[in-house]
Formats: C-alpha cells, sequence, structure tokens
C-alpha cells in the first residue's frame, strides 16, 4: 500500500537508535525526507549517513538533548514545519519509589510527559493551518499495564497520555492525528540495559535474564525496531487521518486483557 505522505517532511526525536531510528528509517521508505536528532552526533550522523543511502530521501541530523529548551530550539529551527512529529526520549531510570525524590521525578516527567507536549504544542498549529499532521508518540506499554520497576515511566507517561487523549480530538477535524505506540519489549539497547541492571541485582546471568524475560513473552522473541517503525508508518499515513487518540500496543501478546 502507498501511504501517501511521499515529500512530506517528519521531525523524528531520539532518533539514532532503537525505536526511534526504527520510525525514522520507516517513514524514510515511504520517502518521507527527515530531520533526525539524538544526544550524540556520531551515532546520529552514521543513522542518518545509512538512511539516505537506503532510501535516497533528504535527512537532517539535529545532535542535542530533546529534553532541554535548547535542544528542542535547534531541532525546530531545522525543521520548523513539521507535517509529521515523532516524540521519543530515552526512558527513565528503574528503581525503587523509595529511592526517588522530587528531582528525579521532575527528571522523568520532563523527558517524558513535558518535552513531548512543548513539541506538540510548537507544531501543531502549523499542522492545522496546512490541514495535515501526523504526531505519534513513542509511549509504553506500562501506560496500560504498569511495570513494578518503572513506576517513574508508568507515572510521567500516564501523564502525556491524558494530555494527548484530550487534544486529539480538538485537532483530528483539520486532518492532525495524534496518537500513541505503546511498546511492549522490543530488542533495543534499552532493553538489554534494564535486564542488565536487573540481572546485577538479582545475581543471575545475564543470558539468563535475558532468556527468562523473553519467555514471558507470547510470541516467544522481543519486538524488532523495523516492525515498530512500520506500525509508525502507518499511524502516519494519509489513510489513517480517521485515527486519533488512540494507544497502540505492540507487545506481542503479552497484555493479557480481552481488549
Ligand atoms: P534506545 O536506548 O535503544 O535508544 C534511545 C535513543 O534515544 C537513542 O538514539 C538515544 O541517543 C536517544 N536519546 C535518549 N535520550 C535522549 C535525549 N534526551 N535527547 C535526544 N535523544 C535522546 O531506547 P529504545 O528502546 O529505543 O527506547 C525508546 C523509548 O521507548 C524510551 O523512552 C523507552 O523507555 C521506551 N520503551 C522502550 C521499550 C523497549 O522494549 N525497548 C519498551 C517500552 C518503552
Amino acid at each position: 500500500m502507498d501511504f501517501g505522505i511521499e515529500g512530506r517532511t517528519a521531525l523524528v526525536c531520539a532518533a539514532s537508535k532503537g525505536l526511534g531510528r526504527g520510525c525514522a528509517m520507516a517513514l524514510a521508505g515511504e520517502g518521507v525526507n527527515l530531520v533526525i536528532n539524538a544526544r550524540n552526533a556520531g551515532p546520529l550522523e552514521e543513522t542518518a549517513e545509512e538512511i539516505r543511502d537506503r532510501t535516497g530521501v533528504e535527512v537532517t541530523a539535529v545532535a542535542g538533548d530533546i529534553t532541554t529548551e535548547a535542544g528542542r530550539a535547534m531541532v525546530l529551527a531545522a525543521c520548523p514545519r513539521p507535517d509529521i512529529l515523532v516524540n521519543n526520549a530515552g526512558g527513565p531510570p528503574v528503581g525503587d519509589f523509595r529511592d526517588w525524590d522530587n528531582e528525579v521525578w521532575m527528571a522523568a516527567l520532563n523527558a517524558n510527559m513535558l518535552t513531548p507536549i512543548a513539541l506538540i504544542r510548537a507544531t501543531v498549529d502549523g499542522m492545522i493551518g496546512r490541514k495535515f499532521g501526523r504526531i505519534v508518540n513513542i509511549t509504553s506499554s506500562a501506560v496500560k499495564a504498569p511495570i513494578d520497576i518503572l513506576g517513574l515511566s508508568n507515572g510521567a507517561r500516564a501523564g502525556l497520555t491524558g494530555f494527548v487523549a484530550g487534544i486529539a480530538r480538538k485537532t483530528v477535524k483539520d486532518n492532525v492525528t495524534i496518537n500513541n505506540l505503546l511498546p511492549g519489549a522490543f530488542d533495543t539497547d534499552r532493553l538489554r540495559h534494564n535486564i542488565r541492571a536487573t540481572a546485577e541485582k538479582a545475581g543471575r546471568d545475564f543470558e539468563d535474564q535475558l532468556a527468562a524475560r523473553r519467555d514471558l513473552v507470547p510470541a516467544g522473541r522481543f519486538g524488532d525496531p523495523v516492525e515498530f517503525g512500520q506500525a509508525c508508518a502507518y499511524l502516519c499515513s494519509a489513510q489513517a487521518g480517521y485515527v486519533t487518540g488512540q494507544n497502540f500496543l505492540i507487545d506481542g501478546g503479552a497484555y493479557p486483557g480481552t481488549f
């Protein structure tokens, strides 16, 4: 299916690796020009080069911390009128809520709630004026089924989800949709980092812990960032104009509810 977005421009945040990279690659595959961001210039430029080589689209790489005002200003200067915005940032650390003071909470809220809201605020009115916009927020399956050691994620992302639920119904009449993609366990650096931390705490071997985590997924495997990106590309497609305010869970069947 032709997604009808060739020649559009997307801003994809936190996209040098993992799920953000998967989204950037899939959008580029649809002929979408990109501005991609991540904190470190080296890996970001490598990803930009690979996307250009594979797809031939224009890719501008902007290194900077998207959770800061300065980082967002740089990214928005490079991409003032995106047709598509993919919000993403690193996830908060795992831990016990007894150890988290206000500063730790503010960092999580800033990264996983206030930063995407700031970027929506900066771009949504332009999209409304141009009668096309697709905003996708990478959140987490933790929004639907909380993960005990990821209380910071459970809380901060629930805040973003509530905010999006409110505005996504306001923008859709101008063909601007806002949806959330909820990853379960995807094979990325982040997943491996978290599993390593859990293994170390429990005194277990990393490979054993990895296998045990994988066995919890009904699909019998971790997700591939490529398939995550393809779902993102659909939500950004011309055909998805009637889909807004939704929370699309991609977790290999891990969520046990009926719906
Ligand atoms: P990853 O570590 O593989 O990649 C993270 C990317 O974000 C990298 O490109 C990194 O440079 C960039 N980044 C991190 N912080 C940034 C910042 N402040 N500014 C700019 N760029 C930044 O991580 P991932 O697994 O792709 O996770 C992406 C998001 O999805 C995270 O918020 C994570 O918590 C969430 N998530 C991931 C999974 C999973 O299984 N991988 C599951 C649920 C939720």
